[in-house]
C-alpha cells in the first residue's frame, strides 16, 4: 500500500508495549474507505483496490513493513487509577507522509492482546463506523482530531448483549501517547507491580529486570514525547515543564474548541487525552442540540462527570495526573517539584478561559477585547438555557448582517424583550470593533457550523448500516460535514433539531 512505517515506539523498553500480532476475521469486507486520507497519507490508489485493501486494514494480510505492537497504558476511569493497554488494538507502524510527518496507523478491533483483560479484543461495526463518522466531522469542523481511514466488517459477530456484527477500524494518529502512557511510565518507575496477565505464548511485557533511578522510564517517554510532539522544546530551559505547559496549552485550546461546536467527549479518563492535542477515542460522546451546560449522553456517566461544562474542570483534573507522574522530571528535590508543578497546574483555569473566550468572541463576530465580553457571553447562553434554544442554530442564524440589523426579522424563539436587550448591546459592541458589522459577518460564519453531526442523524446512518447494510445516509452524512460551515449542498434536513420523537438521551460505549 506504500506505508513507509518506522517503529519508533517499538525502541522504547519493552515495558511500554508488548508485540502481538492481529488475529485475522472470517471474512473481511470493506464498508467504508477514506480515499481523501488515503490520498493525503500518500497511499497508492491502485493497492486499495478490493478485496487486498479489506484483507490489510482487517490484520489479516500482514504489512510487509509492519512491526505490529499493542502499547501499555494506565488510566484514571472516572477517577479510578487502572492498568489498562491496547486491549483491542494494534499499532502497525508510523507512517511517513510525503511531507516527512509522522502518523500512527492502528487497527482496533484485531483481537486480543496481553491487555485485554476480559475483553474479547473485538469491536462491533456501529461504534466503529460511529468513531469513523464524529471522527471526520471533527476533523471537517477544524478540530484537532485522529482520524479514521477505513472501517472493515469482520464476517464475525461479537457478542455484547446481544449478538453484532463486528468490524476494525483503521485509525490514524499524531501518536496513541496519553496521559495515562505517563501515569504507567510513573507508576513503574515507582515500584509499582503492574504485571498483566499474559496469554499462553505471549511473554509477559512488564517485567522490569533493571533496578531504576528516579524516573527512569518517565524521563525516557518524555524525551520520546518531546521528540515526536514538541521537538522545539528540546533545548528550553527546564524541558519537561515547558512540555507540560505546551501540553496543557494545546488541552485548554482543544476543549475551548470543543466547546464551540457543542461536543460532549463522554469519557475523558486520563488513558482518553493525548498529548498531541488530538481528541481521541469517540465512545458515547456527542453533540449538544438545546444549549444546556449540564448535558450528559453517555450511559455510563451516571454522576455527570463528564458533562457539556464539566470538561475544562476535568481537562485540569488530568492535567494534574500528568503533572504528578512528571514529578521526578521537575526537580530533584520532591518538596521542589511539588512547589514547581502546583504552580503550572495553577495556570490551566486561565489559560483555558483565554481559549473559551477567544472562541466565544469569535461567535459573536468580535475580533478584538473589551471587558464587558464575559458578560455579552454569558448572558447570551443564560438566555438560550432558559428558551431551550438550539446551540448551533442560534450562532448561525445570528450570523448575518440581516440578523444583525434586523432582529424582529429572526425567528419566534428570539422575540422576547430580554432578547432585544442582548441584541442592542451586541450591536453596539458590533459597532465599536474595528471594521463592524461587515469584520463580524465572515468570522462568525468561519466560527459558527451550520451543521454538526446531530445524534439523531447519527443513530439513523449507523442503524441503516447496521441493521439494513445501507451505506447512503453515512456516505451523505460525510459529505455534508466535509465541510460544515459552507456545506454548498442542500443540508437543511441536517440543521432540523430532532423532533421531540427522535430525541436521542443517551449514548453508549459500545465496547
Ligand atoms: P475505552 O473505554 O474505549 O477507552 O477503553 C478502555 C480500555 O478497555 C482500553 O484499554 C481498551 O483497550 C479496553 N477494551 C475496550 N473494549 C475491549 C474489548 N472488547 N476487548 C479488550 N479490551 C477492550
Ligand atoms: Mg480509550
Amino acid at each position: 500500500m506504500h506505508w513507509n512505517f518506522e517503529h519508533s515506539y517499538a525502541r522504547l523498553p519493552g515495558q511500554f508495549f508488548a508485540r502481538v500480532d492481529p488475529v485475522p476475521v472470517a471474512a473481511p469486507q470493506m464498508v467504508l474507505l477514506n480515499r481523501a486520507l488515503a490520498d493525503e497519507l500518500g497511499l497508492d490508489p491502485d493497492r486499495l483496490r478490493e478485496p487486498e485493501a479489506a484483507w490489510m486494514l482487517s490484520g489479516n494480510q500482514r504489512e510487509p513493513a509492519s512491526q505490529p505492537i499493542a502499547q501499555a497504558y494506565a488510566g484514571h476511569q472516572f477517577g479510578h487509577f487502572a492498568m489498562l493497554g491496547d486491549g483491542r488494538a494494534h499499532l502497525l507502524g508510523e507512517h511517513r507522509l510525503p511531507e516527512g510527518r509522522h502518523v500512527d496507523v492502528q487497527l482496533k478491533g484485531s483481537g486480543p492482546t496481553p491487555f485485554s483483560r476480559r475483553g474479547d479484543g473485538r469491536a462491533a461495526l456501529g461504534p466503529m463506523l460511529r468513531e469513523y463518522l464524529i471522527s471526520e466531522a471533527m476533523h471537517g469542523l477544524g478540530i484537532p482530531t485522529t482520524r479514521s481511514l477505513a472501517v472493515v466488517a469482520t464476517g464475525e459477530r461479537v457478542f455484547r448483549e446481544q449478538a453484532l456484527p463486528g468490524a476494525v477500524l483503521s485509525r490514524i494518529a499524531a501518536s496513541h501517547i496519553r496521559v495515562g502512557t505517563f501515569e504507567y511510565a510513573a507508576a513503574l518507575d515507582a515500584g509499582l507491580d503492574l504485571v498483566v496477565h499474559a496469554p499462553e505464548g505471549v511473554d509477559d511485557p512488564l517485567v522490569d529486570t533493571e533496578a531504576q533511578d528516579a524516573g527512569r522510564l518517565t524521563r525516557t517517554l518524555a524525551d520520546y514525547t518531546l521528540r515526536r510532539h514538541y521537538p522545539e522544546l528540546a533545548a528550553a530551559p527546564d524541558r519537561y515543564l515547558a512540555f507540560f505547559h505546551a501540553v496543557m496549552e494545546r488541552q485548554a485550546a482543544l476543549v475551548a474548541q470543543w466547546m464551540r461546536v457543542g461536543f460532549v467527549h463522554g469519557v475523558m479518563n486520563t488513558d482518553n487525552m493525548t498529548l498531541s492535542g488530538e481528541t481521541i477515542d469517540y465512545g458515547p460522546c456527542a453533540f449538544m442540540d438545546q444549549y444546556d451546560p449540564a448535558t450528559v449522553f453517555s450511559s455510563i456517566d451516571r454522576q455527570g462527570r463528564y458533562a457539556f461544562a464539566n470538561q475544562a474542570r476535568i481537562a485540569h483534573w488530568n492535567l494534574a495526573r500528568l503533572v504528578e507522574a512528571l514529578l521526578p522530571l521537575l526537580d530533584p528535590d520532591r518538596e521542589a517539584a511539588l512547589a514547581k508543578a502546583q504552580e503550572a497546574i495553577q495556570r490551566f483555569p486561565t489559560l483555558f478561559t483565554a481559549r473559551w473566550q477567544a472562541a466565544m468572541r469569535a461567535k459573536l463576530g468580535l475580533g478584538n477585547e473589551e471587558p464587558d465580553d464575559a458578560a455579552l457571553i454569558n448572558d447570551l447562553l443564560q438566555w438560550m438555557h432558559r428558551r431551550g434554544a438550539d446551540y448551533t442554530n442560534t450562532f448561525r442564524e445570528l450570523s448575518s448582517r440581516h440578523a444583525m440589523d434586523n432582529p424582529a426579522a429572526l425567528g419566534a424563539p428570539f422575540q422576547d424583550a430580554e432578547f432585544s436587550a442582548w441584541h442592542r448591546r451586541w450591536r453596539e459592541r458590533l459597532d465599536r470593533q474595528p471594521g463592524g458589522l461587515d469584520a463580524a459577518v465572515p468570522r462568525m460564519r468561519a466560527a459558527n457550523p451550520a451543521v454538526i453531526p446531530r445524534n439523531h442523524r447519527v443513530e439513523e446512518a449507523l442503524d441503516a448500516a447496521v441493521q439494513h447494510g445501507d451505506l447512503d445516509p453515512a456516505m451523505r452524512l460525510l459529505e455534508v460535514f466535509g465541510n460544515p460551515y459552507d456545506t454548498g449542498l442542500d443540508a437543511s434536513e441536517y440543521r432540523q433539531p430532532p423532533a421531540p420523537e427522535q430525541r436521542v438521551y443517551q449514548t453508549f460505549c459500545g465496547t
